[in-house]
């Protein structure tokens, strides 16, 4: 959710702090990236100057941008399960894992190799581990670092010329012809993506909901957790006293505004924004 931070929760010194709110799968907030507008606030405080085309010093209006590894951890809490990580597969380093089963079989490890190496000059990045663990140590290590596909194939399966795609995602199985494996392995990466795309989305929407009175907010909060919406005076006792009673914190002012009535559910005062509430990390 994109939006604008309340005087309150905004970078101190800042004109404006602007978010991404993100919902984790636990329906606790993170804010996941904000930047400021700090004016030429810090350039007067800092003395730091540049030189106009009327050849005099001036203070510069200046911006910051934070998008670190506090980004990391929202993937990790968005889209992660009890098998461990789940990696969305455009930022994954390994997108595919290959794991030749039987492998003490004459071929079977050259037949993967094969596989992998046409993987990768399609583009994609894939591991084969041929390791003497088990295949059974494999699948959870590989599900445990989160790598979206899994790939097996043993001597039956070359017999058929085919070979066994898992995703990370949502366990599928599917059996699938090397004619086309480059093709079959990218559509398969997408659908991937988009699955986790659509199940953060729907988290986010099904847990994200308007309320009218602060009770309401409490309420809702202490049973299903996730955003509350309401409207606001923009008065900082508000915000305080919806702290107070619900134990949450305003989260954004989005950008995209919605009309959920003329008056600030705390004061009775009318309203001025549409806000996100939620407790945050
Ligand atoms: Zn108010």
């Amino acid at each position: 959710v994109k939006g604008r931070k309340t005087d309150k929760e905004k970078f101190s010194g800042a004109e404006a702090t602007y978010t991404v709110e993100c919902m984790m799968h636990d329906k606790k907030a993170l804010q996941a990236g904000t930047s400021h507008y700090f004016g030429d606030g810090f350039a007067t405080a800092f003395d730091i100057t540049f030189t106009g085309e009327d050849n005099k010093p001036h203070h510069p209006f200046q911006t910051s941008w934070g998008v670190s590894t506090r980004l990391i951890g929202g993937v990790i809490m968005t889209h992660g399960d009890n098998n461990g990580l789940v990696l969305p597969p455009r930022i994954a380093p390994t997108q595919v894992i290959i794991i030749p089963v039987a492998q003490h079989k004459e071929g079977v490890i050259e037949a993967n190799e094969a596989v992998m190496n046409r993987l990768k000059a399609a583009g994609i990045r894939v591991k084969m581990d041929a390791s003497k663990q088990s295949a059974g140590w494999k699948f959870a290590e590989y599900e445990m670092k989160g790598v979206p596909l899994r790939l097996e194939m043993g001597p039956k399966d070359m017999e058929k010329n085919q070979c066994v795609l898992v995703r990370r995602d949502n366990g599928e199985k599917s059996f699938v012809s090397l004619d086309n494996i480059e093709e079959a392995v990218k559509t398969m990466l997408d659908a991937v993506q988009q699955g986790l795309y659509d199940k953060a989305k729907k988290n986010l929407d099904e847990n994200t909901y308007a309320c009218s009175t602060v009770e309401e907010v409490k309420e809702k909060m202490s049973t299903q957790g996730g955003f509350a919406k309401t409207m606001w005076c923009g008065d900082e006792a508000c915000e305080l006293k919806m702290k107070e009673i619900a134990g949450v914190s305003s989260r954004c002012i989005p950008l995209e505004q919605e009309h959920l009535g003329d008056v600030c559910p705390v004061c009775g005062k009318p309203a001025k924004h549409m806000v996100y509430w939620g407790v945050a990390y």
